[in-house]
């Protein structure tokens, strides 16, 4: 169809103000924060901000009809071109759809509409004593619709899980504008094995299934303590030995985290007062709950931590615990700082491998690094084996770009053959999809059935999360 009589058709089925065309607007939908985005120009053919379930479903019939792609859209904070129209088409944004609809604090849910804000809904929650526990670092962008079609999680996955734990319920508009709601049509059940199991299904589908319009999040008591424990280790090995100890002392701190010496470089070029100590990894165990408890655990880490531990700060005064957590909060924008012309690029960024099997990893891809001429800087989420890796070039420069995709194509695939995953939060989307066979086998045929079956014409969402079959 062309571009005029697709903006026609759209006109007669939104109101005014739905729609973006302009050649400038449209260039803001043609990136998320990928390495991939950057290095392409995915422009969309147009833009349409729906604001009710009819919008969208009068929108997506329409494209059904007139086989037009859709990229559904939230904040646009993925990793992963998820949201970038790859195949040009309609972009869906839904941020701008962003009311919470309730919150129904004697059943301990709440119901969003897509575009509503991580952070925004959080703060909300605040002040009733709850919160829904993912807390991915993009929480002041990111929007719930873009967390669940992700499935998001973020450092404190270790002990709260990912999105799909929380989701009760969701309203999703199909590939050929039927609406449906999934986990019981009237339900304020916060327990129910009623029926197959679908909400799971969209909760990570990366918005290849359908728009998410209404999610129904199930909330939490907010803990009243917080403690920090900083342990710095001479020897990377004993950073993941000293994990699992901690594990077995019986304790499951709310996030532990890692900076190996990359990072710690990377941190003191950016801030020298944050002055980390020269060592070969860094941990952070972060433990929340009542208050005494609190108290118990963070002791009880120490005592564990010292046996391999050179130093060990143990602090639940809000002013020290942010002084001790400063040097995790920079690295993802200190990373740059390992050469004086170079950029972090967002790529190859989230393997995640087995616990056991950390301090190989970091070695190892600190030798792919060398192997490709690239540095990489090293953080993450040891505590559940989710490695954040940095690779820092000039990416104007074409040969560094193809050094960069080498390593991180070598990255993708240890991750795998070691056991672990291409990906631990932030998807696949287009930049992962070529890995699909490689991790999935012959899985990756269902996902195709499935895809099938919801979208037999292939217009949501197209290029991502499942690889179309080689011919
Ligand atoms: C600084 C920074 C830190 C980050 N930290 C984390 C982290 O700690 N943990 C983590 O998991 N991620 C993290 N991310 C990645 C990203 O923020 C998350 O994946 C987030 O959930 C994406 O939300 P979004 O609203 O930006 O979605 P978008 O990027 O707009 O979209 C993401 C995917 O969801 C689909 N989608 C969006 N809305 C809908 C909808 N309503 N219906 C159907 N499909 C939809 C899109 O098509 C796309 O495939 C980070 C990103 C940045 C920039």
């Amino acid at each position: 169809m062309e571009r005029s009589q697709l903006i026609k058709g759209l006109e007669q089925i939104l109101e005014p103000g739905r729609i973006i065309s302009d050649p400038v607007d449209l260039m803001y939908y043609s990136f998320d924060s990928s390495f991939l985005a950057r290095l392409n120009k995915f422009m969309p053919d147009v833009v349409v901000t729906p604001r009710s379930t009819e919008e969208v479903s009068a929108v997506m019939r329409f494209a059904y009809e007139n086989s037009i792609p859709v990229t559904p859209r939230g904040a646009g904070t993925g990793e992963t071109c998820g949201s970038v129209p790859v195949q040009g088409g309609i972009v869906m944004d839904l941020s701008t759809w962003d009311t919470i609809e309730e919150i129904d604090a004697a059943n301990m849910q709440v119901i969003v509409r897509p575009g509503v804000i991580h952070g925004r809904l959080n703060e909300k929650l605040a002040a009733m004593g709850m919160f829904f526990p993912p807390d991915p670092g993009s929480t002041r962008m990111c929007t719930i619709g873009g967390m669940v079609a992700n499935n998001a999680s973020g450092l404190r996955a270790v002990k709260y899980g990912c999105t799909e734990q929380y989701v009760l319920g969701l309203e999703v508009v199909l590939p050929n504008g039927e609406v449906i709601v999934t986990g019981g049509l009237h339900s304020r059940a916060v327990k129910s094995v009623s029926g197959m199991n679908i909400t799971k299904l969209f909760v990570g589908s990366e918005g290849i299934l359908g728009v998410i319009t209404r999610v129904r999040l199930r909330i939490w008591p907010k803990p009243k303590g917080r403690g920090i424990v900083m342990a710095v280790y001479k020897s990377l090995d004993d950073a993941p030995a000293s994990v699992l100890e901690v594990y077995q002392s019986g304790i499951l701190p709310s996030g532990i985290e890692v900076l190996d010496q990359s990072a710690i470089k990377a941190v003191n070029l950016y801030k020298p007062e944050i002055n980390l100590p020269d060592a070969e990894a860094i941990l952070l165990f972060e433990v929340d709950g009542n208050p005494d408890s609190v108290e118990w655990e963070g002791n009880k880490i120490c005592e564990v931590a010292r046996q391999r531990a050179i130093s060990v700060e143990w602090a639940t005064d809000a002013k020290r615990m942010a002084s001790l957590w400063e040097g995790r909060s920079v690295v993802a924008t200190a990373a740059a700082r390992v050469r004086p012309d170079g950029t972090r690029v967002f790529a190859g960024e989230d393997i995640s491998v087995p616990l056991s099997k950390v301090a190989e990893v970091l070695r190892a891809i600190r030798a792919l690094g060398d192997k490709h001429g690239v540095r990489v800087v090293n953080y993450g989420h040891i505590g559940d084996g989710n490695v954040h890796t940095a690779p820092v070039i000039d990416p104007d420069i074409p040969q560094e770009v193809e050094m960069a995709n080498a390593l991180v194509d070598d990255i993708h695939r240890y991750a795998v053959t070691v056991g672990g995953t291409t990906t631990g939060e932030h998807g696949v989307g287009a930049v992962r999809a070529k890995y699909a066979e490689l991790e999935h086998g012959a899985a990756v045929g269902v996902m195709r059935m499935i895809k099938q079956a919801f979208d037999p014409k292939g217009i949501m969402n197209p290029g991502k999360l499942v690889p179309k079959e080689e011919a």
